[in-house]
């Protein structure tokens, strides 16, 4: 019997927040993305395995990416998104 499994994360744009970026100091707005990864059975996911949030950078030169923990995402929203 074959058992086909694996892990999956799905990313998904939260919106723009306004955050300095930690690379370039860029003061404009970030795009706040959230990062599920779940387990998946027969290419079904099935099992939330872990979240993480990321801020990407929206400076040309920069585009960095970076993890940002979940209360400083919450913390973020808080204070403004706006649609991505
Ligand atoms: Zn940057």
């Amino acid at each position: 019997m074959f058992l086909i499994f694996g892990f999956r994360t799905k990313p998904v744009a939260l919106g723009w927040v306004g955050a300095p970026c930690r690379v370039c100091g860029h003061t404009g707005s970030q795009l706040l993305i959230r990062e599920v990864t779940r387990f998946s059975l027969f290419f079904i996911p099935l099992i939330k395995v872990r979240t993480r949030y990321v801020l990407e950078c929206h400076n040309p030169m920069c585009r960095s990416v970076n993890r940002i923990s979940g209360g400083e995402a919450e913390n973020l929203m808080r204070g403004g998104v706006r649609a991505a």
